[in-house]
């Protein structure tokens, strides 16, 4: 069940911040979508392709999709024409494909790079020397219908504030490094997507300007 007042409040809360709320509405049914649509929210996150793709047909064209899961290269093609913004890019290859189809369809497709920042081992993504050399790469090729936008980092799922804040330091400390460096004449560089239901107010506190919020909005997911 959506809940509204939560909507409200936190929209209220991260629109005086200028902080980008992302509708994290995976497993999620279209009239959940839509109620909050209604309400307003344009930006919605999912994390499995064919569920994306089934509810972009049935929802409203000025959604703004975010696709957050660890996506296959094979599946890029699916969403190529439509998406908005990709949050989890963690290869060379990824990107390389994503501008191979973003081009196919004429268009450029925003993108973010995932780092590494928690301590688990299962969670995918990049550390600082691995994104390092990804932006080297990118370099000597020219990717032209891609736009690195910023990173997206997943902090440990722990009741530790201080490790969570820690790591997300570290994701915006990398950011900003990187924004003096690599892209110091890209704007679109610009975007620090971190922060979930759980520990969202933590990641704007260090710098987050994106947060992707579930169960907070749509209840817990079964
Ligand atoms: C599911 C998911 C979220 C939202 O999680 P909640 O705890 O429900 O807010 C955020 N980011 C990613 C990458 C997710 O897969």
């Amino acid at each position: 069940m959506v809940n509204k007042a939560a909507w409200e409040e936190i929209h209220k809360e991260l629109d005086a911040k200028s902080v980008t709320l992302v509708a994290v509405s995976k497993t999620k049914p279209v009239s959940d979508i839509k109620e909050l649509y209604n309400l307003g929210q344009r930006d919605f996150g999912e994390n499995y392709v064919q569920e994306l793709t089934e509810k972009q047909l049935q929802l409203p064209a000025d959604i703004r999709w975010h696709y957050i899961g660890h996506l296959q290269t094979n599946k890029v093609k699916a969403i190529a024409p439509f998406v908005h913004l990709i949050h989890a890019v963690d290869s060379f290859k990824l990107l390389a494909e994503i501008n191979k189809q973003a081009l196919k369809n004429n268009r450029v497709i925003n993108v973010l790079l995932q780092m590494h920042i928690a301590d688990e081992e299962t969670k995918f993504g990049m550390d600082e020397k691995e994104i390092t050399t990804l932006l080297e790469n990118v370099g000597k090729e020219s990717l032209q219908n891609v736009h690195i936008c910023g990173l997206m980092g997943i902090a440990t799922n722990t009741d530790n504030e201080r490790q969570v804040q820690a790591e997300f330091s570290r994701l915006h400390t990398f950011f900003r490094q990187l924004a003096g460096s690599f892209f110091r004449d890209k704007a679109y560089f610009s975007i620090c997507s971190i922060g979930m239901s759980a520990d969202y107010k933590i990641a704007i506190r260090e710098g987050g300007n994106m947060v992707r919020i579930g169960s907070l909005l749509f209840g817990v997911r079964l």
